[in-house]
């Protein structure tokens, strides 16, 4: 089965640290708290050893988790399905390991992790229950797959976290974490369906992210949905795939006609998966970056409080 991926090559992008892998600028930390460093990072107190949990007492010093090469960062993705959205961290180079999913008869309930192995956990709960197309009466089960994205989050102890879902989906806060929500769409980062997406995102040290995102394509393909399959005007195998960013088709032949529609269509489209990988790579603290006021999770500058005139718009809708 011969996979390509939407653009570009694994590791090809946008991180500002490209060249200098490894390379990154100095971190506040509060000063007098233990932490790791895995360089010889050079402090006012002297030097410290690679590895070893010391406590500093100078307030700057290089910080391995701002350390920004890509396969130092394991990943472990939960929810997978046929996880397009750990391909999307897999061709930003990082190490992805693929939790339990019923698609291939795991669940997520028995299943444990230890603490501290991975550095961010990643996964999309299922989301008919918060989604607008939705025709029935919610029935409980997205809460409780929420609740047990949770659940791992708080055995596992990441560093950081990334959950996708609809918009319509309630904050999701874990105590010790930072919480940033994310609207994106694939028509921002190359494709050209329009689908809608919402993330959310966690950090241990507070760090926030900021997608690049490029014009909008000027083509308007409508959103592949889990149900097309069994749909009359469904879209040939191939061009749905493209949509999801492959360049080529799965071959999933294994699987019914509506399963691999369904399979596909359930994903996170790979290049946004590549873009959110690559913000966390580049993930900024609040002193840094500022975000808008709408909660779009795109940076503003200067005075701005809106990103965009979308954004404007979308807050004085709610009002
Ligand atoms: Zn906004």
């Amino acid at each position: 089965m011969a996979i390509t991926f939407y653009a570009g090559k694994p590791g090809e992008g946008m991180s500002l640290f490209r060249d200098q892998p490894g390379v990154t600028g100095p971190e506040q930390v509060t000063p007098g708290r233990s932490h790791d460093c895995d360089s010889a990072a050079v402090t006012d107190a002297g030097t410290v050893t690679p590895g070893r949990s010391h406590m500093c007492d100078s307030s700057i010093v290089t910080n391995r988790r701002r350390v920004t090469a890509s396969g130092s960062q394991l990943v472990l993705s939960i929810f997978p399905g046929i996880d397009l959205f750990g391909l999307g961290f897999e061709q930003e180079g990082f190490p992805v390991v693929r939790g339990p999913d019923p698609l291939f008869g795991g669940d997520i309930r028995t299943f444990r992790i230890p603490a501290g192995k991975f550095d961010g956990i990643i996964g999309g709960p299922p989301c008919p229950d918060f989604s607008k197309a939705r025709r029935s009466a919610p029935t409980g089960y997205g809460l409780e797959m929420i609740d047990e994205y949770v659940r791992i989050v708080k055995e596992g102890q990441p560093l950081w976290w990334l959950m996708e879902n609809v918009p319509g989906v309630p904050n999701v806060r874990i105590e010790g974490y930072s919480h940033q929500r994310i609207d994106l769409n694939a028509r921002e980062v190359g494709l050209d369906q329009n689908r809608h997406r919402h993330f959310q995102f966690g950090h241990r040290d507070g760090l926030l992210i900021s997608i690049a995102r490029g014009a909008k394509s000027t083509l308007f393909e409508p959103c592949c949905t889990a149900s097309e399959g069994t749909q009359m005007g469904r879209r040939d195998w191939h061009k749905f795939c493209r949509l999801q960013g492959m360049q080529d088709s799965l071959d999933l032949d294994q699987l019914t006609l509506s399963a691999k529609y369904r399979a596909v269509g359930n994903g996170v489209p790979v290049p946004m998966g590549r873009a959110l990988a690559r913000a966390i790579l580049n993930a900024q603290s609040p002193n840094e970056v500022r975000l808008c006021g709408c909660g779009c999770g795109r940076p503003v500058s200067g005075k701005a409080t809106y990103a965009i005139a979308a954004c404007r718009k979308r807050i004085s809708r709610r009002d």
